[in-house]
């Protein structure tokens, strides 16, 4: 398992400390519960749900991240959370960049998923060898 963390690509902050590559398997796809396990990260378009283009990288939302809610509060309609996933509502808390979209109604898994064109990936798998990569 590769060792990922993600930066902004708008002002090169960190938004995550490293964490896991997992794959498909380690999805828990159960309505209300986070979709990934603790600490990880995976590229994937095989859900229930079509996301927004370039929608595709998902990270782990338990750990201390730095990215913040957006201030179009239009954005977060659901009936217990969050529950639109066509508009971006997180934005980087560094320099305000949109640059994901947090799910976490009842109805579906709970996720974090990052525009992939608004990112930096790195691989920190040999900490020797840090280097940029795409998921
Ligand atoms: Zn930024
Ligand atoms: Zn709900």
């Amino acid at each position: 398992m590769r060792k990922i963390k993600i930066y902004c690509k708008n002002c090169y902050k960190p938004f995550s400390n490293v964490v896991s590559e997992i794959d498909e398997k380690s999805l828990i796809r159960i309505d209300g519960e986070e979709l990934l396990p603790d600490n990880s990260i995976i590229k994937t378009t095989d859900l229930e749900i079509s996301l927004p283009e370039n929608l595709d990288i998902f990270l782990s939302a338990n750990s201390e991240l730095n990215i913040e809610d957006h201030s179009d509060s239009n954005r977060f309609q659901g009936c217990c959370g969050p529950g639109d996933f066509s508009k971006l509502n997180q934005v980087c808390s560094n320099c305000k960049e949109e640059i994901a979209v947090l799910f976490a109604d009842c109805w579906l898994y709970h996720f974090l998923v990052f525009d992939n064109t608004k990112i930096i990936v790195k691989d920190f798998t040999d900490k020797k060898h840090i280097r940029r990569i795409k998921l």
